[in-house]
């Protein structure tokens, strides 16, 4: 793997953890800055930004699904969340407040670098491929640019779509009408296959439906294809 330095802001409460990740971190090449509670991360990354936060939930004070939130809010960033919470409810809170993934303590050091190459890996290939063209859907009812991600309503509700809710969402309408099962579609959003991982399919799934004001009884953009996955089912517009 070519080495690509990154710069990484570490925010861990424990010194010799920190000092671990720190170590393993910087010998693939990345710039590590590193934080031991939350206001310091967020004073940190506004002075100089990061290209990936390693974020700690479990911090003295300043909770990390704050620092999350505050970070969500400042752009986008991406962020991997480590923490000593482990359940399936808890890591798909964490995934649905906004994290690129999840790594449960006690990790191995490994398997943190690797995880690290993988959201660099997919956040560059977003940002270096050509963005892709504009998806409109039934006549303009919602408009949404897949490269800055924002999309506008027919109502004028306008917002943006997390990375992954707009790879489903574009995956979807590669071809529509047609049933996408999970695991094609836990493919597009480029995660790790596992049982914890198909669900964010149905997280992201949630989190379009809330967003764009569909309704999964009655849907007009995706329909649950029971036992299988989901379709799109808004008609694309042509493109402009
Ligand atoms: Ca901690």
């Amino acid at each position: 793997m070519p080495r690509m330095g990154a710069r990484i802001l570490i925010v861990e409460d424990e010194p010799q953890l920190r000092g671990l990740m720190r170590l393993y971190l910087e010998r693939d090449g990345h710039r590590v800055t590193d934080a031991g509670d939350g206001p310091t991360a967020l004073a940190a990354y506004d002075a100089d930004g990061a290209d990936l936060v390693i974020l700690d939930l479990m911090l003295p004070g300043m909770q990390g699904e704050t620092v999350l939130g505050a970070l969500r809010d400042a752009g986008e960033v991406p962020v991997l969340i480590t923490s000593a919470k482990r359940t399936d409810a808890e890591r798909i809170a964490g995934l649905r407040a906004g994290a690129d993934d999840y790594l449960a303590k006690p990790f191995n050091p490994h398997e943190l670098t690797a995880r690290v190459a993988a959201i660099l890996r997919r956040t560059r290939v977003a940002a270096s491929t050509q963005p892709p063209p504009i998806l409109s859907l039934d006549r303009g009812r919602l408009v949404l640019d897949p490269g800055s991600r924002r999309y506008t309503l027919a109502e004028g509700v306008t917002g943006r779509l997390t990375p992954g809710e707009t790879a489903l969402l574009v995956a979807l309408a590669s071809r529509p009408g047609a049933v996408f099962g999970r695991q094609q579609l836990l493919g597009a959003v480029a995660r790790r296959p596992d049982e914890v991982y198909e669900r964010v399919v149905d997280v992201h799934v949630a989190n379009l439906r809330r967003k764009l004001g569909d309704d999964a009884g009655e849907p007009w953009l995706i329909e649950t294809v029971p036992a299988t996955g989901y379709r799109l089912v808004a008609a694309p517009d042509p493109q402009p």
